[in-house]
């Protein structure tokens, strides 16, 4: 992709974006950045870039300054029906992601692994067992340094795992992973996407560009991925927590097993028991890197010995603290329905639930029953309360508790030993907090400040 002198605007300057404006004028292009916030509100970004040479339009999109450009590079924070967006694609002007941009730069091969949920902990354990096996690895993308900031390391050599969400692969064209995992593909984001249809459209972008001397691994228990098996023309591995499997990796008993090829032994990998990761939805996670691991030849006690020392990633049903025999934790990456059920199935009961914040369009009359068999309570905060309540009044016991500080000090005075505080509020951050990893620290700071009643 030839860029010298090219006129390329980058749409969207967040890290992605700066990562992106950057590559493409150190590889001559001529870069405009444009954002709707304010200059106000972009000064920490605009010196830097204006010093490298890159003109930036800030508080609003200039429609000319869409159509003078030979190249678009949109952030994936960037809707694609924006309608300047949208104008240039009907003028055929090619429009690509930051994704796509660095994929056609990057050296090596890739580990790509979407889902709906799930995708920050399989990367990053992706990577442990790349690294544990000594191969020259690096993480990115979703997670940690944008996609684009790995070209300058990548050699032919090098494994690239990355992580990348639905808005990414709606921009892929030439985007080639030698092995792609689809963790499972459940609503999420649909006041954005649309339907679920369209969203589950934008996954199977993963593998379009794959061939017979690929891998795709797909999640044998989630319907919706299964039907990428019928898309692709890459070997399909599964896994699977509930049943044996004829290709890919699987639990049997107390292991976890790898079978290479249909009709193949089953190699055992690890006992369960040693994954240090609570809940099914994690042996899920574990299976999924195992496949991805073995398709790329790293042998079983490498991945035996990293998967072993593996840390939950933070807001990941982290353990925060246990108070008179109440345990606390903080799922605050439990941004849709889905993640909340599979923290709330973690438990075998006595949960003290803190659901909330803001609505996504989402249908919480799908953990009724959930939440009828494990949930002693239920606190809402943030502005989707009401619908929550609505949704759910009736299944358990509800309490409206507006802020996270109340949350938690109804649930401190209301749990016995023996239960659990979880938050795993369904919801996005954005009515309350900065994002979920400020709402997590909100959460984890009142639980360390709770004292201690009976010694
Ligand atoms: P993502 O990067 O896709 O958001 P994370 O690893 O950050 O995934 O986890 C997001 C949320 O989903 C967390 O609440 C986590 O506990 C939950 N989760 C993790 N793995 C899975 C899975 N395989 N299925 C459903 N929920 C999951």
């Amino acid at each position: 992709m030839e860029l010298k002198n090219k006129r390329v605007l980058v749409v969207g300057l967040g890290k992605s974006g700066i990562s992106a404006a950057l590559f493409l004028r150190e590889q001559g292009a001529r870069v405009t950045v444009s954002d709707t916030r304010s200059a106000v509100a972009l000064a920490a970004e605009i010196p830097a870039l204006l010093e490298a040479g890159i003109m930036v339009e800030s508080g609003g999109h200039g429609l000319l300054t869409f159509r003078r450009s030979d190249l678009i590079v949109v952030s994936p924070g960037v809707p694609m029906d924006t309608p300047e967006v949208r104008q240039v694609v009907s003028f055929g002007l090619p429009v690509i992601g930051e994704l796509e941009l660095a994929s056609r730069f990057l050296k090596g091969q890739v580990v790509a692994v979407t889902g709906s949920n799930g995708k920050t902990t399989t990367t990053t354990l992706v990577g442990e067992i790349f690294k544990a096996a000594g191969l020259p690895t690096l993480v990115g993308g979703n997670i940690g340094l944008p996609v684009i900031d790995l070209v300058p390391q990548s050699t032919p050599e090098t494994w690239s795992i990355l992580e990348v969400s639905s808005f990414q692969l709606e921009t892929v064209e030439e985007f080639h992973p030698k092995i792609a995992v689809v963790l499972n593909i459940t609503p999420d984001h649909l006041d954005r996407h649309g339907s679920f249809e369209n969203y589950a459209a934008a996954k199977t972008r993963i593998t379009a560009q794959q061939d017979a001397f690929d891998f795709l691994v797909l999640n044998g228990e989630d319907k919706a991925t299964q039907m990428l098996g019928g898309k692709t023309k890459a070997q399909v591995f599964w896994f699977s927590g509930r049943r044996p499997i004829k290709q890919g990796a699987f639990v049997h008993g107390e292991s976890a097993l790898f079978v290479p090829r249909e009709g193949g032994k089953a190699e055992p990998i690890l006992p369960v028991s040693e994954i240090p990761l609570k809940g099914a939805h994690n042996v899920e996670n574990v299976l999924a890197a195992v496949c991805a691991a073995r398709l790329a030849g790293i042998p079983a006690e490498v991945i035996r010995g990293a998967v072993r020392s593996f840390k939950a990633v933070e807001h990941r049903l982290e353990f925060v603290r246990e108070v008179d025999g109440v345990e606390y934790f903080n799922d605050s990456k439990a941004t849709n329905v889905d993640a909340t059920m599979k923290a709330v199935a973690s438990f075998d009961g006595g949960i003290h639930l803190i659901l909330g914040g803001k609505d996504k369009d989402s249908d919480y009359t799908q953990m009724a029953e959930l939440l009828r068999e494990r949930v002693k309570v239920v606190y809402m905060i943030g502005s989707a309360a009401e619908k929550i309540e609505r949704e759910l009044r009736g299944v358990v016991k509800m309490k409206s508790a507006g802020t996270m500080q109340t949350a938690v000090q109804d649930a401190a005075a209301a749990a016995v030993a023996g239960d659990v505080v979880l938050l795993a509020p369904a919801c996005s951050s954005f009515d309350q907090f900065e994002n979920y990893e400020h709402r997590g620290r909100v959460f984890r700071e009142l639980v360390q400040a709770l004292q201690v009643q009976k010694k």
